[in-house]
């Protein structure tokens, strides 16, 4: 498969396209994150480059349908090079900043029963530039945005070096320039990509779905992730605060009848000993013939005060894009046919 220019550092730009002098490689940078689509449009690269890389292409990937809901929440699905389909997300909130929820991977691996990602299984993990394509993508049809969630399909952490990729890009200052402390990667708690990241020393926003502090439960609704005991994913969120001293999020479905109960509110009082963490309360959003109901408006604040009597600190995440099943869990593409001569790397 070719090479995908929107995955690659200036440098890396001016290397694949035989640019002299380098300086090429940044111009070229910046107009692909300027969201010039063709090398026609980069009026400042000579014009026998321009013509002798006329054929080359700058996106790999392509919009293949966008649904838009009243609350501004906007999702749109993707199609990549080998047929593969993925969904972002554009968030908005009330003082009208842009967040771009991406995908990591087409599917995910690892099995959480509440989840419609889950359903698909994993496709496959997304290059760094499917990834920064997902971001280009939205900035074009919605405006400039400001801030990155990966928290569309996919576990993030097992695509660690291609997410790690697409952020360096993200970040670069001739590009999108976007902040680190504006970026949050979700991860259902793999504990040795949470040391990893820490190591890196990249002061990127970290989020654990934590989902229940009782093993069992959590066991039974994260297959994969459960597996990992909570001593062992505590350990490592205390590595991750040892090294960065931030904040982290732990993020807390709360599925109707399933871990709402005082009890649960308990042991999650238990698991947030000694950390730095805000638990952020996600109401289960409704995904199409899986077991669980959502948890009522009133379960839902006592839930929360509860936590709030624990001296826990605590937020709601408002149920936006639910129109559009564009809501947390609610993404999966299901008619996805990749084409199984193409690996689908860049
Ligand atoms: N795989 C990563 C990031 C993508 S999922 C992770 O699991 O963290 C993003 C968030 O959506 C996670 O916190 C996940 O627990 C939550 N989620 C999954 N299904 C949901 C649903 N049906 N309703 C509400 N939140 C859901
Ligand atoms: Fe994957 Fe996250 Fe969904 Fe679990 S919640 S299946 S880790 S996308």
């Amino acid at each position: 498969m070719e090479a995908v220019l929107s995955g690659m550092m200036p440098d890396e730009l001016a290397r694949e396209l035989s640019l002299k002098p380098s300086f090429r490689g940044r111009q070229i940078f910046e107009w692909i994150h300027k969201g010039a689509l063709s090398f026609s449009e980069m009026t400042n690269i000579p014009l026998e480059f321009r013509d002798s890389l006329k054929d080359k292409k700058i996106l790999s990937s392509e919009v293949s349908l966008e649904s838009a809901s009243e609350d501004g929440t906007a999702k749109i699905t993707i199609k990549l090079q080998d047929n593969s389909f993925i969904e972002s997300v554009l968030l908005v909130d009330e003082n009208d900043r842009k967040t771009a929820c991406l995908s990591s991977q087409a599917g995910c691996a690892m099995g959480c029963t509440f989840c419609k990602t889950a359903t698909m299984g994993l496709i496959r993990n997304l290059s760094a530039g499917e990834i920064v394509e997902q971001f280009l993508h939205l900035q074009r049809k919605y405006g400039n945005i400001s801030n990155i969630v990966f928290m569309g399909m996919g576990e993030p952490l097992a695509n660690f070096a291609e997410v790690l990729k697409s952020i360096r890009i993200l970040h670069h200052p001739l590009g999108q320039n976007i902040g680190h402390r504006k970026i949050t990667i979700s991860t259902s708690g793999l504990t040795s990509g949470i040391r990893e990241l820490a190591e890196t020393g990249i002061p990127v926003r970290l989020a654990v779905s934590l989902i229940s502090a009782e093993s069992d439960l959590r066991l039974k609704l994260m297959p994969v992730a459960g597996k990992e005991s909570l001593k062992q994913l505590k350990e490592s969120i205390l590595y991750f605060q040892e090294k960065t001293k931030k904040r982290i999020t732990l993020e807390y479905v709360l599925i109707g009848g399933i871990n709402d109960k005082k009890e649960d509110a308990v042991k999650l009082r238990h698991f947030v000993n000694n950390l730095k963490v805000i638990v952020n309360i996600i109401p289960w959003n409704p995904v199409d013939d899986l077991p669980y109901r959502e948890p009522d408006e009133e379960t839902i604040s006592s839930f929360i005060s509860t936590l709030e009597d624990l001296s826990i600190p605590v937020t709601k995440r408002y149920r936006k894009g639910r129109s559009v099943n564009g809501a947390c869990g609610q993404l999966a593409v299901l008619q996805n046919s990749p084409d199984p001569s193409d690996s689908g790397r860049a």
